[in-house]
């Protein structure tokens, strides 16, 4: 038997576009040729499995990777179905021909960027001709009596097929690797691409080196002793049945395929049949410092095959602040981006994803409250981005989110709102700054008034949402606002002195700070500690952060200066400030005082800016003299 002919296609076309279109993703043959053998094996399993097939009773079923750098040859050989004369016609010089065509056809006019699902699969066989001047095919076919073929093609566009000599089942690939890309036949790059798209194949790989390094050669008893070793986890732990894992099992199989040090928080095996397959572990990680340097990483597989990470169009983005692995089996993956984020399955299989990180919240918080708090500090990041992005997942977690306090508990918005509703109904005193708000803190504390710590940068838009999805209820930074709560209900002293007292205050403040704009409310709190502090209206704030955002270029008339001096007259350094400004010896020190008391307010509000601060520090010193010489 000697046959040569022509690929039955018009294959002219073809292979400009398809080295063009794969040209960023070369890599993909290696996983495309070993996922052959191991379907090849597969097949072979089912069908002795069957009784259709003679196999040894322990069959060692195995694909190996043979690279040889002095040839520039790269090999893969396994020991499943095999295929004889007919097969090799029909499913290569057909099958695989006409598939490579037709997807050139489909895709020739369509260009997109990046790192493409298309380039991923679809192509099969056919690819080993991105890399290869000639590629050859010998295999025996498990059948009966089946004659061994050799089948052989340079370039891809006209093929011989002969008999061959082979007596082991399975089948053969040998590539020769054209010049541009000789770089393959090396074990180190070979053995990057198979751990990359082939580490959790259900078939057992070798990667073998057919020119050992000269001293591996010398102590080459040693080895010889030593099996081999598969570079692949045959039978990775989200194929398993959640209630057969153990929590070791999940814990390592994360720091081995995340490479992170840390332990996961918890996770959420995937073990879906019906109506989809799907099947995968996801991780919640440990936050590394801050929710902008989080960066997931979710590997999606195609039936053990690594496909790619962080598909934004199967897995909902915000997952992909998670670490884990996704096995779609039925997955559409030979299709474009496009196609695949309207596609009803995709949809089906990123909503029950999304629900089922959702069950696992909630299952959290009802059945796991102290493990649930400790793990927020981690997890709200994820949570809280995930309600922006996901109207779904925020219906689903809305119930769950928790907030810190200033007494250190968490407590969830209804708790806050219902706790809080006698004395600012409908109202969320929130804290940015800690240390900085501390004053209005102590204040907030001494009334036994609540707030809620919201000190991470996706707060701010967090508090967006929250104000629009929760109808009536606003958010007020702690220092935006003097609620009825924090004053003394009865005001001593008539009207006509309070109004005076607030007139006078007024001037001197103005006079002695030199600003005509400033904004004074004297008021009656019930905390005597304070003298004064500075209020800057949600509303303000709100605009002046945007304004930062936007490259801080200041938006006149629309950003007036709104912050108010509150002075509290219930305080004894102000009722001392009363009755020295009309002495004329002691103008100078309540021109001090006056200065170093809206400091210590603006100090509580926000950062001083530089000269504030050198004024501020320089005066501190004079005063502290002052106290030294008895003064
Ligand atoms: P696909 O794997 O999607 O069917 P390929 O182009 O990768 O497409 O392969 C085409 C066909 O060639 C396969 O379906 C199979 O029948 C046959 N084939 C390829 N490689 C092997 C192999 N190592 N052993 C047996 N058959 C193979
Ligand atoms: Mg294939």
């Amino acid at each position: 038997m000697r046959e040569n002919g022509n690929i039955a296609v018009h294959t002219e076309n073809i292979f400009p576009i398809i080295k063009k279109w794969l040209y960023s993703d070369r890599d993909i043959f290696i996983r495309e040729l070993v996922s052959n053998g191991c379907d090849a094996v597969s097949k072979l399993k089912r069908l002795a499995s069957m009784g259709e097939a003679k196999v040894e009773e322990n069959e060692a079923y195995y694909i190996q990777v043979i690279v040889n750098d002095k040839d520039k040859t790269l090999q893969f050989i396994d020991n499943g179905i095999g295929m004889t004369a007919e097969e090799v016609k029909k499913y290569i010089n057909q099958v695989a021909f006409s598939s490579a065509e037709e997807f050139a056809e489909k895709f020739k006019d369509q260009k997109e960027e990046g790192n493409d699902i298309i380039g991923h699969f679809g192509l099969g066989f056919y690819s080993a001709f991105m890399v290869s001047e000639k590629v050859e095919i010998d295999t025996l076919s498990y059948q009966e009596g089946a004659q061994a073929v050799k089948w052989i093609s340079d370039g891809g566009m006209e093929y011989q097929i002969d008999t061959s000599s082979r007596a082991e089942r399975g089948t053969t690939i040998t590539l020769y690797l054209d010049k541009d890309n000789e770089d393959f036949s090396g074990e180190f790059k070979v053995g990057e691409i198979v751990n990359k798209y082939c580490s959790f194949l259900p078939v057992p790989i070798y990667l073998e080196n057919a020119n050992p390094e000269e001293d591996k050669e010398e102590k080459g008893e040693e080895q010889e002793t030593k099996a081999p070793t598969p570079i692949n986890d045959t039978n990775p732990l989200w194929l398993k049945k959640p209630s057969e894992c153990k929590e070791e099992e999940y814990k390592e199989f994360y720091k081995k395929v995340f490479h992170d040090f840390n332990d996961p928080l918890f996770w959420i095996h995937l073990n879906v049949d019906f109506p989809f397959k799907l099947k995968g572990i996801l991780y919640f990680p440990k936050l590394k410092h801050d929710f902008e340097s989080t960066e997931g990483q979710i590997k999606l597989f195609n039936n053990q095959v690594f496909v790619a990470d962080n598909i934004k169009e199967v897995i909902p983005e915000f997952l992909m602040l998670l670490k884990g692995t996704i096995d779609c089996p039925d997955l559409p993956l030979n299709v474009s981006r496009s196609f695949l984020q309207n596609d009803g399955y995709v949809q089906k299989v990123s909503n029950h994803i999304t629900k089922k990180v959702a069950d696992k919240l909630n299952n959290l918080f009802k059945n796991q409250r102290e493990d649930y708090n400790k793990y927020w500090q981690d997890i709200h990041p994820f949570i809280k981005y995930g309600c922006m992005r996901n109207e779904k997942f925020y219906d689903k977690v809305k119930d769950i989110i928790i907030f810190k306090n200033i007494q250190d508990e968490y407590v969830t918005l209804n708790d806050y709102l219902e706790k809080n509703k006698e004395k600012h109904e409908n109202k969320v005193f929130y804290v940015t700054d800690e240390q900085q708000q501390s004053q209005y803190i102590n204040m907030f504390k001494e009334q036994e008034m609540d707030a809620i710590l919201l000190p991470s940068t996706i707060d701010n838009h967090f508090v967006q949402l929250l104000e629009m999805k929760t109808e009536n209820v606003s958010f007020n930074r702690i220092d935006s606002d003097i609620t009825d709560s924090l004053k003394n209900a009865q005001d001593e002293g008539s009207e006509e002195d309070n109004k005076k007292m607030q007139e006078e205050l007024e001037k001197l403040f103005k006079e002695v700070l030199g600003s005509d704009q400033l904004k004074i409310q004297v008021e009656n709190l019930k905390s005597q500690q304070v003298p004064a502090m500075i209020l800057l209206s949600e509303q303000s704030r709100r605009m002046q952060e945007m304004s930062k955002m936007f490259g801080g270029m200041g938006m006149p008339g629309i950003m007036p200066q709104e912050e108010t001096l509150v002075i509290n007259k219930n305080n004894k350094l102000i009722n001392s400030i009363m009755t020295l400004k009309d002495v004329d010896s002691k103008k100078q020190q309540v021109n001090m005082i006056c200065q170093h008391v809206y400091d210590l307010a603006m100090i509580g509000h926000k950062q001083l800016d530089a000269k504030s601060m050198t004024n501020f520090i320089k005066r501190s010193y004079e005063i502290l003299s002052s106290v030294a010489s008895g003064e």
